[in-house]
């Protein structure tokens, strides 16, 4: 008889970084969990949580993303999209620790807009998302070389999106810049170009194309030819100096993962099977989408529409799975139908890293005085970051 040997293979460094198992400072996701989790069969989970969060009282907020899943959003004292979650904490000073059940971007923001006595802490450290992780700063400052070398960049305003890293940020910061959200980019662009020559400004828009094209076009009446797509793999951003000197609009080839898996054949294929459905999609999804929508808008606006709804009104929605189900399950009493707008399952796969053991073991290790999991932002990206993100808070 033969007994097995052990396979001498070794994972690969991407395949490390996706299992939690390895760091990768230079981006969001992958970073081993310090501590003891707990078994997610530990059926005291719950009261864990309660325990712990009753034993810290008004020392703790816990702030919770809509994409988060049910068992964390119960112990969340307040919920909503990233910016919102931001300006919750920033309006608790007195709460020593924030606890961020989002992900990595999101706790930057707040870490940047909260006291320099909060500490922030993010539950499970590869809660990364991979839309902020398509823009480097290294790759952004190639791009602003690009811009310069075709003699573009003084006529050239960045706007970043919220989901972007603290690095990103505060490069928008440094170059004159404003970060935007889901909710207000159309306010952020025009502001941008009222910064430059109308005949020759353009804005750079880091790092969501979709969100981007969809402000430019669908709401402000743009064309798609007034916008070309930078993409930091191939040389010069794959454009000539000659497409960067006529576009309005410079794109930053990144996108969310989780809503840009909708495509036209989904609306088509939810309008055949529910007729009279409204197809509701937020501005992330792809261009075709959202040109094939009834309505369009943030998480908030999604959460607010469908509060609306009238009775016995049909909804599908695009955007994601965890906040769907919540909304179909809360609105079904009033005889709204709401359905995911996909057949696929479309979680978002790091948002969905924080659960319930991992906010056990962060707010167990508060509660015995063991800060971990804290995200800080150095001084000087704190400084450029906040100054994009008050140019936000400035928009009329
Ligand atoms: S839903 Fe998309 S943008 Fe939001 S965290 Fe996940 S990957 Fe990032």
């Amino acid at each position: 008889m033969t007994t097995a040997q052990p396979l001498d293979v070794q994972p690969t460094p991407l395949a490390l970084l996706l299992l939690g198992r390895e760091a990768d400072p230079k981006s969001e996701r992958g970073v081993e969990c310090p501590g003891d989790l707990p078994a997610p069969s530990d059926p005291d989970l719950v009261e864990r949580a309660r325990a712990a969060k009753a034993k810290l009282g008004e020392k703790v907020f816990v702030l919770g993303h809509h994409y988060q899943r049910d068992e964390v959003i119960e112990f969340a004292d307040v919920t909503g999209d990233s910016f919102k979650l931001a300006r919750d904490a920033a309006a608790r000073p007195d709460a020593e620790y924030i606890v961020f059940c989002g992900v990595h971007f999101m706790a930057e923001s707040a870490d940047i807009l909260t006291g320099d006595d909060q500490q922030v802490i993010l539950p499970d450290l590869a809660a990364g998302c991979s839309m902020a992780d398509m823009a480097t700063a290294e790759q952004v400052a190639e791009c602003w070389d690009v811009l310069t070398e075709a003699g573009v960049a003084d006529q050239v305003v960045p706007v970043s999106y919220m989901n972007s890293s603290a690095d990103i940020k505060a490069f928008t910061g440094r170059h004159g810049g404003t970060i935007c959200t889901s909710s207000n980019a159309q306010r952020a662009l025009e502001w941008a170009f009222e910064q430059v020559d109308p005949a020759t400004g353009k804005v750079l828009f880091l790092p969501d194309q979709h969100l981007g094209r969809n402000t430019a076009v669908r709401d402000m009446g743009m064309s798609l030819d007034d916008c070309v797509v930078y993409n930091p793999h191939k040389p010069n951003g794959g454009l000539t100096a000659e497409e960067l000197r006529a576009a309005k609009m410079i794109l930053w080839r990144g996108h969310c993962s989780v809503h840009g898996r909708f495509s036209l054949d989904s609306v088509n294929d939810v309008r055949e099977r529910i007729p009279g459905v409204n197809v509701l999609v937020h501005p992330e999804c792809k261009h075709e989408v959202v040109a094939a929508a009834d309505y369009v808008g943030s998480t908030e606006y999604i959460i607010k529409a469908l509060e609306a709804a009238p009775a016995g009104s049909k909804w599908a929605i695009g955007t994601e799975l965890n906040l769907v189900r919540r909304l179909a399950n809360r609105f079904a009493a009033e005889d709204k139908e709401i359905v995911f707008l996909d057949k696929t399952v479309c979680f978002c796969s790091t948002m969905n890293r924080i659960d319930l053991p991992h906010l056990v073991w962060a707010l167990e290790s508060l509660a015995d005085g063991k800060v971990v999991n804290r995200i800080q932002v150095d001084e000087e990206t704190e400084h450029f970051a906040k100054l994009a993100l008050e140019r936000m808070l400035a928009l009329p």
